[in-house]
């Protein structure tokens, strides 16, 4: 795309905008409609409990299956997300702005004194806006922490579906292709397949609903995520077999420790007295635990989940560094986002913590860091 075109692609067409609007309509609908598990989330300082509806990974399906047939009855192309990809980015990125501006709106006006809707306001423009005013804003019964995180992970898998059957169409599908489409499938069938796990995270709980969130949710995760499926969609790189059985083997690792330690924390949370890799659990002060993936690190969690962002990349060979923008952003993040949750933690748990820490010294990788 030369650079005229490119300018011209960040104007989104109205098509474009029909498109991410009709996405978000059927999310809205379909979530609310479709059974699923309504789930407590964390108890809220006020005592409250916000309830969300787990049924993402129907609606997930249902939606892959809708478009299949749309694509099959020739309604529409598989490549269409693909083919306005600068302008549906463009298109979030406007939704996102709007959406952050009316949340700081309606925020400060909110006289509600709940934990979810009482208003944050430092005074400080910027600050409130980025970071949010409220907790868990929500529209129309829809809570929209929860969608919007629901919107982007989707939208991930729907940008890789497209990018799939335009690199297939060129004739560019290899085992590359093949190994970087199926882990990020399978990351996002599990995400919504554990979805419940989401509702104990940092985001969900501690983060209040900002352009921070907004758009790191439904621009940042889709559009960014899937740059290596744009990558390879331009480039071919044909893995040697000892290269592609590793690249599976970073996967499973990052796999077994980013769902093994999150499944954990989730159980345990549960029920305190869950048996933990087949012992009762170790427990710091009634709260914290201290044994399986967090009897090793702090954030073992953190560890599993960038082994996978890597693993994502390494089908793209080494000869580029854009491919690795996904892992070397998530180690920014996972750092700087460890170093908030332990202040928090240690704010919250206070000497609970401190005797967590000296039993489990590392904070992501053991003998590292
Ligand atoms: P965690 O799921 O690790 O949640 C942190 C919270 O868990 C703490 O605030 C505390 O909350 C509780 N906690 C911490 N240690 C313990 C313990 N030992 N025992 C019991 N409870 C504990 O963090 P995140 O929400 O940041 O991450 C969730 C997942 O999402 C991770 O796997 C992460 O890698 C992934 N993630 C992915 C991103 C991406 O862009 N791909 C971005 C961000 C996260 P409490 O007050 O409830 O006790």
């Amino acid at each position: 795309m030369d650079l005229e075109a490119l300018l011209a692609a960040l104007v989104p067409s109205w098509n474009s905008v029909i498109l991410l609007l009709s996405y978000f309509v059927y999310l809205a609908t379909i979530g609310s409609v479709l059974p699923g598990k309504i789930v407590p989330g964390a108890v809220l300082p006020d005592g409250s409990r916000l309830h969300y509806r787990c049924n993402g990974l129907a609606s997930l399906l249902l939606l892959i299956a809708l478009l299949g047939a749309g694509i099959y009855m020739k309604w529409i192309s598989s490549a269409v997300i693909a083919d306005k990809g600068v302008e549906l980015l463009s298109a979030t990125f406007i939704f996102s702005l709007f959406v952050s501006l009316v949340l700081y709106a309606t925020g400060l006006k909110s006289q509600s004194k709940s934990s979810s809707l009482r208003p944050h306001v430092t005074g400080d423009f910027v600050h409130d806006w980025w970071f949010g005013v409220q907790l868990n804003p929500h529209c129309l019964g829809i809570d929209l922490k929860f969608f919007f995180v629901r919107a982007g992970m989707m939208g991930w898998l729907l940008i890789n579906l497209s990018l799939l059957a335009k690199t297939y169409e060129a004739g560019n599908a290899n085992v590359s292709v093949i190994l970087y489409h199926t882990f990020c499938a399978l990351y996002v069938l599990d995400y919504f397949f554990y979805e419940e796990f989401m509702t104990s995270t940092w985001d969900i709980i501690a983060e209040r609903l900002g352009f921070m969130l907004v758009f790191g949710d439904l621009v940042f995760i889709p559009f960014t995520f899937s740059i290596q499926g744009w990558w390879l969609l331009k480039n071919k790189v044909e893995l040697t077999k000892t290269a592609a059985v590793a690249n599976c083997l970073v996967f499973f690792i990052g796999y077994q420790v980013f769902r093994g330690a999150n499944r954990q924390k989730h159980i345990f949370k549960k029920d305190p007295k869950a048996l933990i890799w087949g012992k009762p659990p170790k427990v710091i002060g009634g709260k914290l635990l201290a044994s399986g993936y967090w009897g090793i690190a702090r954030h073992c969690n953190y560890l599993g989940d960038l082994l996978l962002a890597l693993s994502f990349s390494l089908p793209c060979g080494i000869s580029s560094a854009i491919p690795y923008f996904y892992p070397t952003y998530l180690f920014i993040l996972l750092i700087w986002r460890e170093r908030r949750d332990e202040a928090r933690c240690s704010q919250k748990y206070k000497e609970i913590w401190t005797e967590y820490c000296r039993l489990v010294p590392w904070r992501i990788l053991p003998y590292v860091y």
